[in-house]
């Protein structure tokens, strides 16, 4: 349920209503907009006397959300929300790129791979230091040695990380990490969602593999249900018919996301095609559908690389498809950094 407050409320009479709907057992999300004022109720609104509200001097409207998420609902939070990582923006007019192999190889790897994304724009380093993978016997990521890898770079860089969490029992030595993935085949790992909702630092969760828009909405749902609203979704292709692609780039997903919610949404356009050919024209479509931002794989070697090299872009490859997304960034009315 939402109550909409009418401009230039009395204080006390809203303090007021807070404090009834918190005596009724009721959460109060405030969402203080340029326009208006909103008031989304969270639990078991069935007791709650619509006309009794609707009838209060300082209320505009009511209204019950029919949708089962609340929290990530934009009717509950008008405003874009805009994440701040390391002083980079996400959401909002922001556009920021993040870059880096599958996996963290070696320190070697990732700081040559991090310095020259860099200095083609990227903001954030990706890497993988614990792997998903299908088969047991590929390689699965070098684990916690892996973390400490990225966290070296990070301070050798000044790039903030994004990296994938696949078990809490890691959190603690995730302490420094400053975006935890959460990857799709763990979408709807509730307990790992529980977890990372507990923890206060920005949580990129990407869509399952075979995620309807609204399961996903319903897991950044239990994130920010368990105390964190720092939550950016990330479209990586979902499994369809088609063989020719790893995956199939949702596109129409961002701007209905857009509708829907109010949190980020970035794109993976590496695993949604699979095909490292595909990565500047699905780059290119994702920045036209109001993108908030890229997720892509970079390889210096991407024959030798131990995982994803058919999809990874050379250093010079990901400089051009930078370029091309700063001629179109203005058309969408977003601001690169
Ligand atoms: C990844 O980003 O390395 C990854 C495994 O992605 P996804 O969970 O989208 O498959
Ligand atoms: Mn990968």
């Amino acid at each position: 349920m939402i109550i909409t407050i009418k401009r230039d409320q009395d204080k006390k009479q809203l303090n007021n209503l807070l404090l009834w709907i918190k005596d009724l057992g009721l959460q109060a999300d405030i969402s203080e907009g340029e326009h208006s004022t909103v008031v989304g109720l969270v639990g078991d609104t069935s007791k709650v006397d619509i006309d009794l509200v609707k009838s209060l001097d300082i209320v505009e409207n009511v209204t019950r959300i029919s949708e089962p998420y609340k929290k990530a609902n934009r009717k509950f939070h008008p405003e874009d929300t805009i994440i701040n990582v390391g002083g980079y923006k996400i959401g909002g007019n922001h556009f920021q790129i993040m870059a880096g192999p599958c996996s963290v190889e070696s320190e070697k790897q990732v700081t040559a791979i991090a310095k020259a994304v860099r200095e083609s724009g990227a903001t954030i380093l990706r890497g993988g230091a614990f792997k998903p993978r299908t088969s047991p016997y590929a390689f699965q990521g070098l684990g916690v040695d892996g973390l400490k890898i990225l966290l070296k770079v990070k301070e050798e860089t000044g790039m903030p990380i994004v990296t994938e969490l696949m078990n809490e029992k890691y959190l603690d030595e995730f302490a420094d990490v400053d975006i935890i993935q959460i990857g799709a085949r763990n979408m709807q790992n509730f307990d790992l969602l529980k977890a990372v909702g507990k923890v206060n630092k920005p949580i990129l969760l990407k869509r399952g593999l075979a995620a309807t828009m609204e399961e996903w909405l319903m897991s950044a749902e239990y994130i920010m249900a368990n105390g964190n609203n720092k939550v950016i979704l990330c479209e990586r292709g979902i499994r369809t018919y088609e063989t020719y692609t790893r995956n199939t780039l949702d596109l129409s997903a961002i701007p209905l996301m857009k509708e829907k919610t109010h949190l980020p949404i970035i794109v993976d356009p590496s695993h949604a095609s699979g095909i490292s050919r595909l990565v500047r024209p699905m780059s290119l479509a994702a920045v036209g559908a109001g993108a908030d931002g890229l997720i892509i794989e970079v390889h210096n070697d991407p024959p030798h690389a131990l995982c994803d090299g058919a999809q990874s872009l050379r250093p010079e490859q990901f400089d051009e498809v930078v370029k091309a997304i700063d001629v179109m960034l203005p058309v969408v009315n977003k601001v690169r950094g």
